[in-house]
């Protein structure tokens, strides 16, 4: 659909709107894309209505394309298909819950794994129904606990949500690579460079998963990346090669207590000891239901509960650090108690170490971790920083800020046993479904698209997801000359592609700020000196293409540049 500005509702702002600090955030409130109600609640205006709609027009087209059926399941949602999953208090206040007028108990639908599962429970019987892909392009709703960056992370999103069910773990890594490929596809289309990083499976549940991550300072989610060898993860389940530390060996002292009246962060005690981070260790106390668990890691790292895999995990509160161990956070190790203790790697044979004496402003010095205390676990839990070594190849490793766009899983029976998802194979056998779910946040990849794809001026849409190709631009629409070519260009021009006439009596500089504000990616420039050489200017958004053509070939020339026929 083409447009005369002048008719159109396109409210840009000139100035940096306040208090905001993300860029796809400012610079979609500046080019009048959305507009917002309440904490993580949007308008999409026009544009900006547009832009998602093209993004959703990409994923229809390349879904469709590896078999998957459109369905729209419903957000109202009743609490016992959350119960049977364990979900409706896993997801715990992320879910909007509330009672209708007969007082049953609903939510608006976060995701649809239980509502697919319990259509493929009633409706999917043999073997002979499977394989199936559906998906849909659906509202979801998450009481986010920070909604945050404009559009990235709101309270209420559209996402494309597919589901895959099959017969058996061959089949559903099918269904998986498809859905891979489209989303590779995708990403592409929409001018998204991803980097496609194993991911932990969260609150999801289920086997292998991985995330599409475009790097962005915008971004929430950090992955660790080798630059040598290509490894790339998620931080919190990336591994990384220990080395022993330094002075691992001059730890023949006795254990000894030192008073650090200080805050028992690592920080603080480091730099009172003068010890560096590396030589604490970090004693942190969790609950596994009654059970209290100490996992012990170096100062300088941080510890993965994703890498700890243990369920329902939980972190002790004061108070229960204070019963068990006598001191508070800070001041606690497991030395002298006996509770089950997790270690890392990194840890195992040092000596030297630093850790807290389970008194109040007391540490213990030349610890040395087989003589002093019993680890009962040796595990992989921390999460690695930039410097520490590729688990491939031993280069250093490093951070990259991304955004994650998509994410696609493995469920297998996650979903279809607890909810009785069974169908008869071929020998006759009840077998439950194995089931695979995909997502892509459409806002998101809207706002990601911005965060990748500005300069000071503004946007710059890649072409496909752009919400007009072309805009013409009469600098002076008072000349009646420049005002018929501006005209004529824009009848030929209308049907063939997505076009803009700004037809506003404002000024060059106004029309100019505007267009490349809201990021259309080619200019047809009409000014007074080229119209009197029967010329027009054809100018891309990314300043690469600047050229005069003949007013009659401006026409021709833009399509060839938009690669539409003609
Ligand atoms: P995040 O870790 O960012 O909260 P998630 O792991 O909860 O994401 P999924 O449940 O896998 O996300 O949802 C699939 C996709 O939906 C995500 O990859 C992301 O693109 C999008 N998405 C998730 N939460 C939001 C949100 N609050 N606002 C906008 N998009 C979202
Ligand atoms: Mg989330």
């Amino acid at each position: 659909m083409s447009i005369r500005w002048s008719e159109s509702f396109i409210p840009t702002l000139k100035e940096q709107p306040k208090g905001v600090d993300n860029i796809s955030h400012s610079l979609s409130l500046r080019a009048g894309l959305v507009k917002p109600l309440i904490s993580g609640v949007y308008s999409y205006l026009p544009l900006g209505w547009k832009v998602l709609l093209n993004i959703i027009t990409i994923i229809r087209e390349e879904m469709n394309s590896i078999g998957a059926q459109e369905v729209a399941l419903p957000s109202l949602s009743p609490r016992d298909l959350w119960e049977r999953t364990g979900r409706w208090a896993g997801w715990g206040d992320e879910i909007f819950k509330f009672n209708d007028r007969k007082d049953r108990e609903l939510c608006l639908a976060p995701t649809h794994e239980e509502i697919i599962t319990d259509i493929a429970s009633k409706e999917l019987h043999s073997y002979k129904d499977l394989p199936q892909i559906w998906y849909q392009i659906k509202t979801k709703y998450r009481d986010e606990p920070r909604p945050r960056g404009g559009v990235l992370r709101v309270r209420e999103f559209m996402m494309k949500d597919s589901y895959s069910m099959d017969v058996d773990e061959e089949g559903v890594k099918r269904s998986y690579a498809l859905h891979r490929d489209a989303y590779i596809r995708i990403f592409t289309r929409c001018g998204l460079d991803c980097k496609i990083v194993e991911a932990p499976s969260g609150v999801m549940g289920g086997g292998l998963s991985e995330e599409f991550m475009v790097p962005s300072e915008g971004g929430e989610d950090r992955i660790i990346v080798c630059k040598k060898c290509g490894y790339q993860s998620n931080r919190e389940i990336a591994s990384y090669k220990r080395k022993k530390s330094d002075n691992a060996s001059n730890g023949s002292n006795l254990l000894t207590k030192i008073y650090t009246p200080v805050e028992g962060s690592v920080d603080k005690i480091s730099e009172f000891l003068k010890v560096p981070p590396s030589k604490l260790m970090k004693s942190l106390l969790f609950f596994n239901n009654s059970e209290p668990i100490f996992v012990l890691i170096r100062g300088d790292h941080e510890v993965s509960i994703e890498k700890l895999g243990i369920k329902g995990l939980r972190i002790a509160e004061p108070h229960e650090i204070k019963s068990i161990t006598g001191a508070e956070a800070g001041y606690v190790s497991p030395i002298g108690l006996a509770i089950r203790t997790i270690a890392d790697y990194s840890l195992q044979g040092e000596k030297g170490l630093v850790t807290g004496a389970n008194e109040n402003e007391y540490h213990f010095k030349d610890v040395d971790i087989d003589r002093d205390l019993k680890v009962n676990e040796w595990k992989d839990i921390e999460i690695p920083n930039t410097g520490d070594i590729c688990p491939n190849c031993e280069s250093p490793l490093s951070l990259e800020q991304t955004i994650e766009v998509g994410h696609i899983f493995q469920l297998g029976t996650r979903y279809s046993i607890p909810m009785v998802a069974f169908f008869l194979d071929s020998k006759g056998d009840q077998k439950p479904i194995i089931m695979g779910s995909y997502g892509i946040g459409i806002e998101r990849v809207m706002a990601t698209i911005i965060e990748t794809h500005y300069d000071s001026n503004g946007i710059l849409w890649p072409s496909e997801v752009a919400p007009y190709k072309v805009v013409i631009i009469p600098l002076n629409i008072g000349n009646p000359k420049i005002k018929e070519a501006a005209e004529e260009i824009w009848e030929n021009l209308k049907e063939k592609t997505e076009v803009i006439l700004d037809d506003r009596d404002e000024t060059a500089g106004v029309k100019f700020k505007d267009a490349q504000l809201i990021g259309i990616p080619w200019q047809i420039v009409i000014g007074e000196r080229s119209i009197s050489e029967n010329s027009v200017e054809i100018k891309s958004r990314d300043g690469k293409i600047s050229t005069s053509v003949l007013k009659a070939n401006a026409v021709s020339e833009i399509l060839k540049e938009l690669k539409v026929q003609n």
